[in-house]
């Protein structure tokens, strides 16, 4: 017998309680938190091509809360604690694997730094461990140990809960679970515009004709300034490109989610056996999704400097996608200017790992027309006010560069 649908194509409605432009990872588990916590299930999802298509398909699956800036702590250990019961609550098997993220010093001062973030998760009541180089051999023996090694290795911070979770199982589970809640899942149908008179706005343009909501929610990842524009905004967000590269699969050999203080590099082994890398974004502002040459030849340079035994693998692929960066590295989640329409986006490096809280928080913020008290930080005013959330390393660093 073949396998049932996962999830309703319905024709559209022309009216909704609540419109989510944008059918990625956020916009799904915010219909999905909509209709679970709050009961509004008149809610569709308008997602411009198929489900996954977006970075909640091509990220590297990390996810962690080892954050050091209130505003941040509470956020991102929210959405762990709901990433750790995820697979229950939608009754599909996300692959949520806690292997542990160790982030690697190459200077005594990066301890001091490392001992001062993991105090202060521990204080916020966060899992942090400080390993001496001794206790990090013994866990990563196959990193580059030898005396003249180019980055030598003093030790690390560990969060053991963080790990990595399978990106896709996450779209289509919240599909499913909203789906059978009631939630339109509309594919294939671009928001081309937003109905607003008199300072509120009361529907969408799209693809296949106007849709009219009571509510109408933005949750388009790297497209954020773009559709926002349409509703009038302009955004502090530039559009960068992100790559991911993986090699051809070997025996399992790395354990954890390995993190590097020298450059942005990090690597984890999916399941398959294939090493799952990337590093920083590309630097220049794009909506291609194709990286360029020089940030592959870095992220190779920082895989081989850490693991000299990854020359000898093949990549397989590798892919970009993009990104929306603020000034701070720190999202929105926000009523806007505009009554009745929200905000969702700049995600920079860390959306993937915010998916539930972000769905969780977003679905209140909509359904109470008030901020979740875990995202008050995160409001479009915060660069007029001075109040940025800039844990460092996360932004599109414009100021540094
Ligand atoms: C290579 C790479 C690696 C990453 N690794 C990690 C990681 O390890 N951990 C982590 O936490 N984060 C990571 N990220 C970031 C993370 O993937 C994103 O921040 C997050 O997925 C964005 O949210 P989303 O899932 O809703 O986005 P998306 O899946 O992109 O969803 C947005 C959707 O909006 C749709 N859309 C756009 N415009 C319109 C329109 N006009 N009308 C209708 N629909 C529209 C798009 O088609 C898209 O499907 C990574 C990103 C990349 C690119």
């Amino acid at each position: 017998m073949p396998w049932p649908k996962a999830w309703e194509s319905p024709e559209p409605r022309s009216s909704y309680d609540v419109v989510i432009v944008g059918g990625g990872g956020h916009g799904l588990a915010t219909a999905y938190y909509l209709a679970k916590n709050h009961g509004i299930t008149n809610v569709a999802v308008i997602e411009k091509s198929y489900i996954g298509s977006g970075n909640v398909g091509r990220n590297t699956t990390l996810i962690r809360s080892n954050y050091m800036i209130g505003g941040n702590t509470a956020f991102f250990e929210h959405s762990l604690k709901l990433w750790e019961g995820l697979s229950h609550e939608l009754n599909f098997n996300c692959m949520v694997s806690q292997r542990g993220q160790i982030v690697l010093a190459v200077s005594p001062v990066q301890m001091d730094v490392f001992a001062r973030r993991g105090n202060t998760m521990r204080l916020n009541g966060i899992d942090a461990e400080l390993l001496d180089a001794g206790e990090v051999r013994k866990l990563l023996p196959y990193l580059d140990w030898s005396k003249d090694a180019r980055w030598p290795i003093h030790g690390a911070i560990m969060q053991p809960r963080a790990g990595t979770v399978r990106h896709d199982a996450v779209a289509w589970g919240y599909a499913r679970a909203a789906s059978a809640l009631g939630v339109h899942i509309i594919e294939n149908c671009e928001v081309t515009g937003f109905v607003i008179e008199n300072g509120t706005c009361s529907g969408v343009e799209t693809s296949r004709g106007r849709i009219n909501a009571g509510k109408v929610g933005i949750a388009v990842a790297g497209h954020t300034s773009h559709v926002a524009r349409m509703a009038g905004l302009k955004l502090p967000v530039e559009s960068h490109i992100l790559q991911a590269f993986v090699t051809e699969p070997i025996k399992p050999i790395v354990d954890n989610v390995i993190s590097w203080g020298a450059e942005l590099f990090y690597l984890s082994q999916s399941d398959k056996g294939g090493l799952v890398f990337g590093g920083h974004i590309d630097g220049f502002n794009t909506y291609t999704q194709r990286g360029q040459f020089n940030r592959i030849q870095t992220v190779a340079e920082c895989a081989v400097s850490l693991m000299p035994f990854i020359s000898r693998l093949r990549l397989l692929r590798h892919w970009g996608g993009i990104q929306d960066m603020t000034p701070d590295g720190s999202p929105f989640i926000c009523r806007t200017p505009t009554r009745n329409l929200y905000l969702n986006g700049g995600w920079c490096y860390q959306g993937f790992k915010a998916t539930p809280a972000s769905g969780w928080t977003f679905s209140h913020t909509i359904a109470h027309d008030q901020e979740h008290e875990l995202v008050r930080d995160f409001a479009l005013d915060r660069f007029e006010k001075g109040r940025e959330l800039d844990e460092f390393g996360l932004g599109n660093w414009t100021y540094k560069q």
